[in-house]
């Protein structure tokens, strides 16, 4: 079934009886050559491009709740390519040329918006930092604008200029960065999987990995044992867990991350706004709801909700940067979990067992990498050669020392990236 402006037309106007279900709802079968387990945005897109990249059929996804029902369905949507270092820039950069052609290429209205991210910068040495990453993305051969205070009161007239605490001196403009309608993407991927022949499993969780000499066979889950020649981990704030089934310690600590949204409001905010001093981001949904969000919640928790000290510290924020969104009334929040790595960078690699690969630690960002990930680890898994753009996303640097991506410059503590 292929959408386009006729038919939508065609159903409107007869009841909207001719649609059909986006995937089948088929039962496990015994064995697969690949099997990826999670069916988040990167599991999806990863048996997307294994599909159509790779002609590679037999392929099933095992996803232990519903498809898009963990971070995939939950984050704050904002899709940029504005990173500074080497490894990480022609990543994000690759992925956001997915991006532009990802409606085109599922055939399916993600609502990419390329609305422009403005990054906000309070003091000189915040703006020769910015400065810096802008030169890094214009090299990489993306867009990236200096704003000065005047230039940034021109797109954003509704900030509180007069604050004293972190006066505003300019932003780093990139105008190719947006938003896209999160669960769309992750159905998106799923119907073209789908479409190639991929089996979407849904209520069905992995429970362990089985391995024989060096060399991975398949797994074991809630719907029986299912044999594969490779196996790919792709399950995002569960990676330690499902990593340890096959006897592996992960880099990796798991931390929640909030957001909220306001009720619908007319249109308000037309950019993606970052305040890094006060940890706080926003942009508003089609919808009308101003979604926003702020830092991690400072421990390690598998808990999808956060607590109320972040939440006041978000809101504070907020109203320091916008007065004006006091008067909006907050309808939802809700938490994930994140893979947090030691240098805030992913993870995509080999593991020492024959035939297991494995693709995290996207911390915070890795609802922008959902396709430049998948392309990446589809490459990774049907050739075992690694994808030039993610090349550098190698596990053993955190034993080596060698390739960390210290993107914020924070150190290596997981809670401060
Ligand atoms: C509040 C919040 C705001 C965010 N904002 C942004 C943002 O603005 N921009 C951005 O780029 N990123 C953002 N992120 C990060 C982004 O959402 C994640 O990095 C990304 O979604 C993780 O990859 P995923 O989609 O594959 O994860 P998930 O959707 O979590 O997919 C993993 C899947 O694995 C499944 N699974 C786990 N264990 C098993 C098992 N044993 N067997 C079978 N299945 C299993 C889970 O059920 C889940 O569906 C945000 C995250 C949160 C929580």
């Amino acid at each position: 079934m292929r959408f386009s402006a006729l038919r939508v037309l065609k159903e409107g106007l007869t009841g909207n009886k001719g649609w059909t279900p986006h995937w089948r709802d088929p039962q496990p079968k015994d064995e697969y050559d690949i099997v990826i387990i999670g069916g988040g945005g990167h599991g999806l897109s990863t048996a997307y491009y294994l599909a159509k990249n790779h002609g590679l059929r037999n392929i099933a996804v095992l996803e232990k709740g519903y498809l898009g029902g963990g971070n995939v369905g939950r984050n704050t949507t904002i899709v940029r390519a504005n990173y500074f270092l080497q490894g990480n820039s022609e990543f994000y950069s690759h992925s956001l040329k997915l991006w532009e052609n990802l409606e085109e290429d599922l055939n399916y209205n993600v609502m990419h918006s390329q609305r422009g991210l403005i990054n906000l910068f309070h003091s000189d040495g915040q703006r020769d930092a910015f400065v810096r990453r802008g030169n890094s993305m214009v090299n990489q051969g993306d867009d990236a604008i200096l704003l000065d205070r005047e230039g940034v009161r021109e797109h954003l007239p509704y900030l509180d200029f007069e604050q004293t605490r972190f006066p505003i001196y300019g932003g780093l403009y990139h105008p190719r960065g947006g938003t896209a309608r999160h669960d769309a993407v992750a159905w998106g991927y799923a119907r073209g999987a789908d479409e190639r022949g991929v089996d979407l499993i849904q209520n069905c969780e992995v429970t362990g990995i089985d391995i024989e000499n060096g060399k991975v066979k398949g797994v074991q889950t809630t719907r029986g044992a299912i044999k594969a020649k490779k196996v790919g981990i792709v399950v995002a704030g569960r990676s330690g867990q499902v990593a340890a089934m096959a006897g592996m310690r992960l880099p990796i600590e798991s931390h929640v991350l909030q957001a909220f949204v306001t009720e619908g409001l007319k249109p308000v905010i037309d950019h993606v706004v970052s305040f890094g001093m006060g940890h706080f981001y926003i942009s508003q949904s089609d919808k009308g709801g101003l979604v926003f969000g702020g830092d991690l919640d400072f421990y390690s928790s598998y808990a999808s909700r956060g607590n109320l000290p972040m939440k006041e510290h978000v809101m504070e924020a907020g109203m320091t940067l916008m007065p004006m969104i006091g008067k909006a009334k907050v309808l939802r929040s809700w938490g994930g979990i994140m893979d947090m790595t030691p240098d805030g960078s992913p993870i995509i690699d080999k593991t020492d067992i024959d035939g297991l690969y494995i693709d995290c630690g996207w911390c915070y960002g890795g609802f922008k990498a959902v396709p430049g990930s998948g392309f990446s680890f589809a490459h990774l898994m049907a050739t075992d050669n690694h994808h030039a753009p993610a090349a550098k996303y190698r596990l053993d640097r955190f034993r080596t020392g060698y390739g960390l991506m210290d993107e914020e410059g924070t150190g290596s503590q997981h809670n401060l990236h």
